[in-house]
């Protein structure tokens, strides 16, 4: 338990960022990189025709969430450690440098910072450090989170895997982070994420695109354009706090930087 003071001021009391394509851009190549290292375990380790693999691969990332929860859906068994290990383990990590601009405004703002990924907890944690943000989120909400491993192998085989965008994802996120949903502001680059957020409750901001989406209260085409486009995240921060309450964010996995 941990305890969190918050001021009776803010409007917004926490903000809830997505990683990938959200903190650096798509542009970087990362997520590019790691849709082909998913193709090559799909053909390698889980025998799918060659010829079928780049088309699976987008369409059950987009029914699912991502293309892993959607190949356990249709049954394929493989251990979540070792496919997270195939496809994170030899990304271009070297493309993604340090962010001072980003890391100054996120310490700036005064409300909480929580990561929410749908990735791993190595990922994210090498991620955030190469950007050198590694000590600006009280915690990541990440795989590992939202699906802690099964004593029960039969029962870990059966599981569905819980990922954005489903809305029990998000809600999941938001007790375990212990969020008010009307006073968080969340981020995300995929439209599906910020529609769902939207249905939890959430104010929501798409990030890599200046074009609104359904459920978006905010469109930001890049991160970094944030204090000009939400001027209200710092307006309002101004105050001491007031009132102190107990936080379930020792349930968050803790960033190492
Ligand atoms: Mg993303």
């Amino acid at each position: 338990m941990e305890t969190i003071a918050r001021s009776d001021s803010l409007k917004y009391e926490c903000m809830l960022f997505d990683m990938d394509d959200t903190l650096y851009p798509l542009s970087s190549g990362v997520n590019l990189a790691c849709r082909k290292n998913i193709e090559e375990y799909m053909l390698h380790y889980l025998n799918i025709e060659e010829t079928e693999v780049p088309k699976m691969c987008l369409e059950l990332y987009r029914e699912y969430g991502t293309t892993m929860a959607g190949l356990k859906v249709l049954g394929y068994e493989f251990d979540n450690d070792k496919f997270h290990e195939f496809v994170h383990g030899r990304l271009p990590y070297e493309v993604l440098k340090p962010d001072p601009l980003l890391r100054n405004l996120l310490l700036s703002m005064p409300q909480r910072k929580i990561i929410f990924t749908n990735g791993d907890k190595a990922h994210a944690i090498r991620v955030l450090n190469k950007l050198g943000l590694g000590d600006c989120f009280e915690g990541i909400i990440c795989f590992e989170t939202l699906n802690p491993p099964l004593e029960d192998t039969d029962e870990a085989a059966s599981r569905r895997i819980l990922c954005k965008p489903s809305v029990k994802a998000m809600e999941v996120a938001i007790r375990i982070a212990n969020l008010d949903p009307h006073k968080t502001m969340f981020f995300d680059d995929s439209a599906r994420n910020i529609a769902s957020g939207k249905e939890a409750g959430l104010h929501t901001v798409i990030v890599g695109t200046s074009t609104m989406v359904a459920g978006a209260d905010h469109a930001l085409r890049s991160i970094h354009s944030i204090r000009e486009v939400i001027p209200q995240i710092w307006e309002e921060g101004r105050g001491y706090p007031k009132q102190i309450i107990q936080s379930n964010a020792a349930e968050l996995t803790v960033v190492q930087a």
